[in-house]
């Protein structure tokens, strides 16, 4: 019986190789980070919700026609993705100011903008995560200009889908955060949706009271953090089959 090999482990997920060449076990922590770090906590359920929400958002994409890394769910906290070679840029759509940009240009939280807008950033804990614009990630090598053509389509795409199934559920999408990795078909590449798309990477408001059902619960100390994303869960019917979350990893083979 062999552990299965540890790739990567980062805040909110670890990685491990998968059964066959090309994928990759991707396991939901508990663990809440914010502030690069700063403030952390571990909320019992938070990587089961995860975990099942972005096996929903990435198979409505995949309904829709838009590439993404995912293949299978495995168990409450694993799911099967495609492994690929993550660009090191998070890519964040915003159709509503909020947080990091309104601090920046002083728009009040809530603003709705006159289009969707949006940001890189390189992806570098040590230096923050730092907004940069096509010229770094042109001069720097870190995509290509038939990459940034891609990406923001991509991105574009994510928005219209995940703007409608929140608001056919009463929920506001204010803005969020993706990942895109490159996948190697033969001669030819293509860019897909990696990582996960979650409440730990959206900005999600209810449209009636403006609650907030997203990490800013934890960022900003409003209540329970678990109660917010069981409420998306709850609205989108992806809610866990046994009400107690599963903790701990299946990792024997
Ligand atoms: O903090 P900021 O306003 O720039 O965040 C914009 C969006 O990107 C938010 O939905 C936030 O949750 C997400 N984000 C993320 N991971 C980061 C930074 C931001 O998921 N490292």
């Amino acid at each position: 019986m062999a552990r299965r090999k540890k790739i990567y482990e980062g805040k909110a997920k670890t990685l491990y190789e998968g059964p066959e060449p090309g994928t990759i076990v991707q396991y939901f922590k508990d663990d809440a980070t914010a502030f690069n770090a700063e403030k952390k906590d571990v909320i019992e359920g938070k990587g089961v919700l995860n975990n099942l929400l972005s096996e929903y958002f990435m198979l409505g994409l995949t309904n829709i026609g838009v590439p993404n890394h995912f293949l299978k769910r495995l168990n409450m906290r694993e799911q099967l993705v495609r492994s690929c070679e993550i660009i090191p840029l998070e890519v964040i759509v915003r159709n509503y100011a909020a947080g990091s940009m309104s601090k920046r240009l002083g728009i009040e939280e809530g603003t709705q903008l006159p289009r969707p807008i949006i940001e890189y950033c390189y992806k570098d804990d040590k230096l923050g995560d730092p907004l940069v614009t096509e010229e770094h990630i042109a001069a720097f090598g870190w995509a290509s200009q038939q990459d940034m053509d891609d990406i923001l389509s991509l991105a574009l795409r994510v928005n219209d889908f995940l703007a409608g199934v929140m608001y056919g559920v009463g929920i506001k999408l204010i803005d969020f955060k993706i990942e895109i990795g490159r996948v190697f078909e033969g001669d030819y590449q293509r860019l897909i949706v990696a990582d996960e798309i979650s409440p730990d990477s959206c900005r999600l408001w209810d449209i009636e009271t403006g609650r907030h059902l997203d990490k800013d619960v934890f960022r900003r100390d409003l209540g329970s953090l678990t109660d917010a994303y069981t409420e998306v869960a709850k609205r989108l019917g992806v809610m866990p089959k046994s009400s107690a979350p599963q903790g701990k990893p299946t990792l024997i083979n």
